[in-house]
Formats: C-alpha cells, structure tokens, sequence
C-alpha cells in the first residue's frame, strides 16, 4: 500500500473570513503551494481544492506533508492514501493501513469524518473499519479505546472520494503570504529581529530584509551571520524575492561617536536607521517598517525611547510584534523558526556602545545633537551605498 495523497487542512483564521477573503486567500495559498512542489521537483496529479482542504495527489506524499508544514495558511497536513468513497474500499483500506501501522499490543480508534451525500454515516465506517481491523490483527492482540488511543485510523470522506491516514503535522497557521503588502525588515542577525520578520510573514507579509553593517565597530562575521539567517529564513518564503539590502553604517555610527554625546549613540543610531528603512520602503513599495524590538529589551528600548525613536520615522509605521515578548519566549519560536543556531554564533557586539546609554532620553536634546550634523546627506549617502545581496 502507498501514501498517494496529501490531505491540506486550512481551516484556522481563513475559514472564518468572508466568502469573497476567503476564496482571494485560497486561490494564494493554491498558488504558494504549486511554486513550493515546483521548488522541490515534487510532481503531483492533480490538486481538489473544496473548502477549508485542499487534496494533493502525489506520489510523494511525506515530502510534500513535510514541506507543507512551513507554509503559512496552512494549519495540518497528513500524507493520506486515496480511495472512492465506496464503503467496502474505505474499510479495506482502513485495514492495510492499521496493518502497516498498528503495533502489537497497542490501543486504537477508528474516527471519521464525512463530508457530501453518502449511503452510510461516519459511525457505520467506525464500527465497520473497527471490526475489520480487530478481526484481521487477531494475534496483534489490539485493544480499541476511544478516549486516549495510541493510534489513530483516520477517514475523511470528501463527496465521491475518501482518504484514509494515521498521522497529521501541524502546520503554523496564519495567512497565506502575498496577502498583505511588503514590509521593511530591519534584520540584525542577532535572535530578535529574524522572529519579528518571521511573525509578520505569518500574517501574510512579504519580507525585505535590510542590514546595517556596522564595521569597524563590529566583525566581518556578523555580516555572514545576517545573510545566513536570511537564507534560513527565506525557507519559510519560497517563490518570493530572496534579497536583502546592506547598507554600510559604520561611518554614520563613527560620526555620532565623536560628534554627539556619548550616552546618545544607540538612539541616533537607530533613528538613522528608521530614515534609511523609509528610503528603502519607498523604493519597494513597502508599507511598514518591522524591528525586533521589545519593551525594556535594551537601554535604547524602554517605551520612552521608543517614543524618541519612531519620531526619526514620518512616512512609514514602525511596527514591533516582539514588543510584549518575554526573550525565552522569543528563543523558542526561533528555535522552531531554525534561525536561533545562526543567530547564537559569536560575533564581536557593537563596539560603538556606550557604557551608560540614555533610557530615558529627551527628543529635544536628541533633535539638538542631530541638529548639529549633516543628517540628511547622511542618510542620502547611506541609500547611495545601500546594495542588494541576492542569497
Ligand atoms: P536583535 O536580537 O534583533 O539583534 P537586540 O535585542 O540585539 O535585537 P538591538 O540591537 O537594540 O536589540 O536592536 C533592536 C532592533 O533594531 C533589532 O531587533 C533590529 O530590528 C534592529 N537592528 C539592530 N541592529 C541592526 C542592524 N545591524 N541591522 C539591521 N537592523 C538592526
Ligand atoms: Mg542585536
């Protein structure tokens, strides 16, 4: 017997859209999913989309289920084998597959779930399945239990066909990416940043990457660490732009060392960054700024100098999904993301950093400090040296 089949499941937030959302985000998520096969040179059959499922027919079941898993919208997926929806098929196939399944000894339940017009009801196929599998693994000595099996023979009927499996992987949920605009990313490379990129990518945004390379204040190394979190994170976007914007901020952070007070470096430092994001969202047609911040994380992220920080933006919303993230909460998503082995490399920190750094600094003595500098060549010569890295 061979999985031929992978049974989509994408219920969660898209089912409880509008007619009209809906059907616009399960034509996109159809879409992502073909670009994602033709990635991976998986061939399918054909692909029945009814709603809240889609049905793969593939003859690599597993690998597409596995890979499935990492697409936004989708919420379980389980390699499955096709069947009609004629009772007698069903059960026997109910049966092969507890028989390549099922281990001595073991408790099971049969469950179905039905869908279309049909001569029999999901009961019929439990009680029937049930019998059929205890009958012919007489000597696995099996035991049924409803409430806490430790197997599950699952069928789904679905109008003229039925599918039968054992086993679902959970998918990550969210909407399907492309159905929300572009965002800006300011990606640092470090634990933080790649978790906000991936958080809103989950709630269907496209990404842009952009990273600021501080040398001399820091090392070649933390350069390879952002491009390499990227890539990692771009395995959760294939078929989308795989580019990210490094912009050289060394001279920038150089200046506001000897030029302004010390205790402001992080704060002018970031506001320049905002600037630079807005260019670059300009030039994307992006429509928000994201950051990895989170309140109290760092000196320059109490929510006061927050405050001072989204003054430097004008255009463009800065928009932080870490913000009321506690940092072991933010390691485990990115342990499941895969970025947190990268992101945990050593690399030199920035040197540029103060010892005391200003929690609590005041616009207007920032605006004064900014106002004794060129800040506007800066930020054009910045955009000037911006290139893009395609990984
Ligand atoms: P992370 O873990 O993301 O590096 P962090 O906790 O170290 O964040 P900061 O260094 O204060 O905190 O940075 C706050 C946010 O500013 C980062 O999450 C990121 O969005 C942005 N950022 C900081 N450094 C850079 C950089 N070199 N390039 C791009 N963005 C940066
Ligand atoms: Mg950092």
């Amino acid at each position: 017997m061979k999985f031929d089949s992978v049974i989509v499941r994408f219920g969660g937030e898209i089912g409880i859209k509008g007619r009209w959302t809906r059907r616009t985000y399960e034509k996109l998520l159809l879409k992502n999913i073909k670009k994602i096969l033709k990635h991976h040179g998986i061939s399918h059959e054909k692909i029945i989309r009814k709603s809240g499922r889609m049905y793969i027919k593939t003859k690599n079941a597993h690998e597409t289920a596995t890979e499935l898993t990492r697409v936004f919208g989708v919420s379980s997926v389980s390699p499955a084998v096709e069947t009609t929806a004629e009772m007698n098929e069903v059960v026997q196939k109910a049966v092969e597959l507890a028989k390549k399944t099922l281990k001595s000894g073991s408790s099971f339940a049969v469950r179905c779930h039905r869908v279309g017009k049909h001569s029999y009801s999901s009961m019929d196929i439990c009680k029937e399945a049930g019998k059929q599998i205890l009958a012919s693994l007489k000597n696995r000595n099996l035991k049924v239990d409803l409430k806490n099996p430790q197997f599950t023979v699952a069928v789904e009927v679905r109008d003229e066909y039925a599918y039968v499996y054992t086993e679902t992987l959970h998918g990550v949920d969210g909407f399907p990416l492309g159905s929300q605009p572009k965002a800006i990313c300011l990606l640092s490379g470090g634990i933080d940043s790649p978790v906000a990129c991936w958080l809103a990518m989950k709630r269907g945004c496209p990404i842009t990457p952009l990273y600021f390379d501080i040398a001399p204040f820091t090392d070649e190394a933390a350069t390879v660490k952002a491009l390499d979190v990227t890539k990692k994170l771009f395995e959760w976007s294939i078929g989308f732009p795989r580019k990210i914007y490094v912009v050289p901020h060394g001279k920038n952070l150089e200046t506001f060392v000897n030029e302004s007070p010390r205790k402001l470096t992080c704060i002018l430092c970031k506001r320049m960054m905002y600037r630079i994001a807005e260019r670059i969202a300009e030039t994307e047609k992006a429509e928000g700024i994201i950051t990895g911040e989170a309140i109290g994380e760092q000196a320059s992220q109490t929510l006061h100098n927050l405050r001072v920080l989204n003054e430097a933006a004008t255009k463009y919303p800065v928009h932080r999904p870490l913000l009321g993230f506690n940092k072991l909460e933010t390691e485990k998503l990115a342990k499941k993301i895969g970025t947190f082995e990268i992101s945990t490399r050593k690399t030199e920190g920035c040197s540029a950093a103060p010892r005391r750094p200003a929690t609590k600094a005041r616009l207007e003595i920032v605006k004064e400090a900014e106002e004794e500098l060129d800040i506007e060549e800066m930020v054009e010569e910045s955009v000037r040296e911006a290139r893009i890295v395609v990984v």
